[in-house]
């Protein structure tokens, strides 16, 4: 019997290939084929989760209250934890009942909050590149998306100025990202003020996407949406704790900010899933509740892997400006070569992945992102391997070429 009339609806098929799940394949047909993989592809933490947490955990697992359905609307302890952290970090005060949605992670979150707000043919303003689920969640829900283009030139930062006015009136919402992935950029308050000014303006839901919220250095302190006036009656913002507390495989993450959107969340999840784990959200509170000491070793790792790589990747002919947040670097490709190409060379002839910075939309193309994933004697084996393959950065070659 054919079975050709079991095809997924049109929302499925209309998503673009989760390049992802396609990095996968090559990756498995590598190690098949018996090469060394050093995976700097996925933004995948590579630590462990913090023994006071893990302890929380063990101690909650004991706990038969917790083995039944967990509250749709999260327990309220995490919740009042939630709000507790939030207070501490930005000096915000959130109502623990209606502005905090604990999330099975922030992914889950940022995909249904666009099928609980999009209409088909609704208008979302979208970076490109952006995280994929900015454009995938509103994409299943029908919408249209109308990429901002980022650019190097406007350092990664949404250039508000050229959206076309009849494009602002017609958007219904936007999301962004700062600290960036996958470009590492940050974003001044000034550039908060204005966004919350534009989205209020033009009444768009501003959607913002908190999740490196605590991975920066250098002293840097990144933004929140709310910490700006105004912005609690038009925005959300998500964070998470699988980056920071390495908690990726956890699926533990919160939305705070308007009561109205978060409620539209919280009725469309109540009948899609019943949340986290009751013992899981009782780690999460011990997650949140560490001291900062923990967060500065976290934050140290990365910055000196950042150092190591940047410094590396120097010697062989690229000038990567110092990053302020997030655990990746956005790497040119050399002159002349797409993101796809440059990713497969780099896989085939040295072993190491890294991720085509078109898997975060077309404005990506021409990048690939580097996730600062291992430790500094793994990244110098793959900076050696870089080396003996011949793979540089030459603009002055290309320069000659073209002569
Ligand atoms: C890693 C990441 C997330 C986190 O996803 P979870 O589902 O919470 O694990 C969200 N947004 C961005 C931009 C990320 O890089």
């Amino acid at each position: 019997m054919s079975l050709s009339w079991i095809t997924p609806a049109e929302r499925v098929k209309k998503l673009p290939p989760y390049v992802f799940a396609r990095l996968d394949e090559l990756k498995t047909k590598a190690r098949e084929q018996g090469l060394d993989l050093i995976d700097l592809g996925m933004g995948n933490p590579d630590g462990a989760t913090p023994q006071p947490v893990i302890e929380a955990a063990l101690t909650a697992l004991q706990n038969p209250a917790n083995h039944g359905y967990p509250p749709f609307e999260g327990t309220a302890s995490f919740r009042s934890a939630i709000t507790k952290w939030y207070n501490r970090r930005y000096g915000v005060v959130l109502d623990p009942d209606s502005e905090v949605l604990p999330l099975m992670g922030s992914k889950e979150g940022l995909g249904h909050l666009a099928i609980a707000y999009i209409n088909p043919n609704d208008l979302v303003l979208v970076p490109s590149p952006a995280y994929p689920v900015h454009f995938r969640g509103p994409i299943i829900a029908g919408g249209v998306i109308h990429n901002l283009v980022l650019t190097a030139e406007n350092n990664w930062l949404i250039d508000l100025a050229a959206i076309p006015d009849e494009v602002a009136t017609r958007a219904k919402m936007l999301y962004f990202n700062y600290p960036n992935n996958p470009t590492a950029a940050t974003a001044p308050r000034e550039f908060f003020e204005e966004i919350v000014a534009f989205a209020r303006k033009y009444e768009i839901l501003l959607v913002h996407d908190l999740c490196y919220a605590e991975l920066a250095f250098d002293g840097y302190q990144p933004t929140s949406l709310l910490e700006i006036p105004g912005a609690k009656d038009i925005g959300v913002e998500f964070h998470t704790l699988s980056k920071t507390y390495n908690m990726a495989g956890w699926r533990v993450g919160f939305v705070v900010g308007n009561r109205h959107i978060i409620q539209g969340l919280r009725t469309l999840k109540t009948n899609l899933d019943y949340g986290i784990f009751a013992a899981l959200q009782s780690a999460a509170e011990t997650a949140l509740q560490l001291p900062d000491v923990y967060l500065e070793a976290v934050q140290q790792r990365y910055r000196t892997r950042r150092d190591f790589l940047i410094a590396g990747l120097g010697k062989l002919g690229w000038n990567i400006p110092k990053t302020k947040a997030t655990m990746y670097l956005w790497v040119d490709c050399p002159p002349g070569m797409g993101s796809t190409d440059f990713a497969l060379q780099v896989l085939q002839q040295t072993g190491v992945v890294v991720t085509p910075g078109n898997a975060f939309g077309i404005a990506g193309d021409g990048y690939v992102r580097i996730s600062l994933i291992a430790d500094s004697d793994r990244l110098g084996e793959a900076l050696r391997r870089f080396e003996q393959a011949g793979i540089r950065y030459q603009p002055e070659a290309l320069v000659s070429v073209m002569k």
